[in-house]
């Protein structure tokens, strides 16, 4: 196509999109305002800067050049979110590791990224050290602490953060460079094979966090951060980068409070302290929370959080309303950096009933600016939005990861057809909202007849007597699978089989579900299994379950 490019004038900027901009808007708008560390550290934005500025000095005096990865072992903390900006700003690559895999996977993400220098938190040391010998392209270590013990047994330690801090320049002069160098990196984990790692540059950084400030403080229906609130991260900074809100909270100079290893009692005590007003969690955190022991008759109002990684369901949905705090629910995957879809309620969801809108906040809700979304066959054959129809929900967006590092063939299937897979079933209607069904391999297929476990748990989470519930398909010899519910129960409250399905047998006759769906057995236990993220572990749970069932395990109870 002839389109008019017209060359810019000699001597024009032709203005990258880098992380640093990021950082120097947050100094001009609320530059008085607080970056709070638990009830240790508190500063201001022109301290943060200059943080930066320091760390940076002390990372290229390590000798850490353009393009390298630099690996982060920390809980949320102020010095990781100096690292998520120093690292990229100097041209390398931040690899935030999640320290909840299991060695092996950890110490296979560590030689997978090359990573050639590791911050490494006190609390990780002993796991460090287990690791060391077994690293390939380490060359040096610093160290990361609250104690004032500041050194500790790390092969080719430069020093403690603090101290070299201390000793650095505060002044270092950003340079400019190509808008598309991977700024950051970190690993998403399948059900089968090795953690698979996903990649982000400057440019894809800067608009999402545009488009996330966008979302968060310019709808009026679900206004959530602006830079009167304070801003308080509970999915941690090594989780698809605390979904990029600690850049947009940056950007706007909002205050921001990181708590640390998530501790609910801190939690609880950070909220009240620092008056936090906005956050964001996966279910199961939020969960944890509203059980935390320091905050059990505390009414949290005012709180707002966004609520994704996995569905919210109804039953969480009203227990956190209950203690006055506000969910949103919104959609998103380590590949997608994260957001894609937030609820969001145009005018005919606002005059509608209450039971509407609650309907529509705890749905994965509407794609943000610049993303495009669209649901497909087996074939790749694009699906009616008719809000029936049920397909894989298929994504574009400029914020996407461009593949899988070093797994051309994975980058190949994940963009099969120009557009990017996310292996989940979803249903897109006329107003344009995304309502994920379940994960392709969660759909519990059953004698001919395809049952979402996400809408099962939705319902089975509305039983007064459910605290937390998980739903998997479990094979079975006339029907192909049926399905199998995990159950934590409120305490104080009856749960069993036959109140289970009393509670199920009308949402059969209203039509919501068909006879089909009612499992044929529950577990009443403790605990649910949860992945390193801290959302359900469906596959584990899937194992426990089978050995249960070869044991003819007394946990078991049918329905
Ligand atoms: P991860 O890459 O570990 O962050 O997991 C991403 C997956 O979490 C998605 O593919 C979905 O299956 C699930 N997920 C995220 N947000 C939602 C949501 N709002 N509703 C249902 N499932 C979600």
């Amino acid at each position: 196509m002839q389109t008019r490019v017209i060359p810019p004038a000699d001597g024009a900027y032709t203005f990258p999109l880098l992380i640093k901009r990021l950082l120097l808007s947050g100094s001009r708008y609320e530059k008085t305002r607080e970056i709070v560390y638990r009830d240790r550290v508190r500063y201001s934005y022109p301290t943060l800067t200059e943080r930066i500025s320091r760390l940076a000095n002390v990372l290229v005096a390590a000798g850490v050049q353009p393009g390298d990865t630099v690996a982060v072992m920390e809980w949320d903390s102020h010095r990781y979110l100096e690292c998520m900006f120093a690292i990229p700003m100097i041209g390398a690559v931040i690899h935030t590791i999640n320290v909840r895999l299991s060695p092996e996977q950890i110490l296979y993400t560590m030689n997978h990224a090359e990573d050639k220098l590791v911050l490494v938190n006190s609390e990780f040391v002993p796991l460090y050290q287990a690791l060391a010998g077994q690293l390939t392209t380490v060359e040096k270590t610093l160290l990361l602490t609250d104690s004032s013990e500041k050194t500790a047994e790390l092969p080719n330690l430069v020093g403690e953060y603090e101290q070299l801090l201390a000793g650095a320049s505060s002044h270092y002069d950003f340079p400019d460079f190509d808008e598309n160098s991977v700024a950051t990196t970190f690993y998403t984990t399948g059900t089968t094979g090795n953690p698979k790692g996903v990649y982000f540059t400057h440019r894809q950084l800067v608009l999402h966090t545009l488009a996330a400030a966008t979302i968060t403080g310019s709808i009026d229906s679900v206004r959530l951060m602006g830079t009167d609130d304070v801003y308080m991260p509970i999915t941690p900074m090594f989780h698809v980068h605390a979904w990029g809100i600690p850049y947009v909270a940056t950007m706007l100079g909002i205050k921001q409070v990181y708590p640390g290893r998530y501790e609910p009692d801190m939690l609880v005590n950070l909220w009240r302290k620092e008056k936090v007003s906005f956050s964001h969690c996966v279910p199961t955190i939020l969960q944890m929370l509203l059980n935390a022991k320091g905050g059990e008759n505390t009414d949290f109002g005012g709180w707002k959080i966004i609520i994704g990684g996995s569905a919210l369901n109804r039953g969480l949905y009203e227990a956190a309303k209950a203690r006055g705090i506000q969910l949103t629910a919104a959609y998103g995957m380590s590949e997608t950096c994260p957001l894609i879809s937030c609820a969001h309620f145009n005018e005919e969801l606002q005059a509608g009933t209450d039971e509407l809108r609650v309907t529509y906040r705890i749905k994965a809700g509407v794609p943000v600016p610049l993303v495009d979304a669209a649901i497909v066959d087996g074939d790749g054959k694009f699906l009616p939005a008719d809000g029936e129809t049920q397909g894989e929900l298929v994504l574009r967006a400029p914020w996407l990861s461009m593949g899988y590092l070093r797994e051309p063939q994975k980058g190949a299937e994940l963009w099969d057809g120009g557009w990017m897979h996310t292996g989940d079933v979803a249903t897109l209607d006329s107003m344009g909202v995304i309502d994920i069904r379940d994960r392709i391999k969660d759909v519990i297929k059953t004698g001919g007849e395809w049952v979402s476990s996400l809408e099962l748990e939705d319902l089975i989470s509305r039983h007064p007597g459910v605290r937390e519930v998980a739903v998997v398909g479990m094979a079975d010899a006339q029907w192909g699978e049926r399905p199998f519910a995990l159950l934590v129960p409120r305490e104080g409250q009856a749960l069993d089989a036959q109140s289970l399905k009393a509670h199920l047998l009308p949402f059969v006759e209203l039509g919501l579900i068909n006879k089909w769906a009612i499992p044929s057995q529950i577990a009443v236990v403790g605990e649910i299994p949860k992945t390193s993220v801290g959302k359900l572990d469906k596959k584990r749970i899937r194992v426990e379950v089978l050995a249960w069932q070869a044991d003819n395990s007394p946990f078991l109870s049918s329905l």
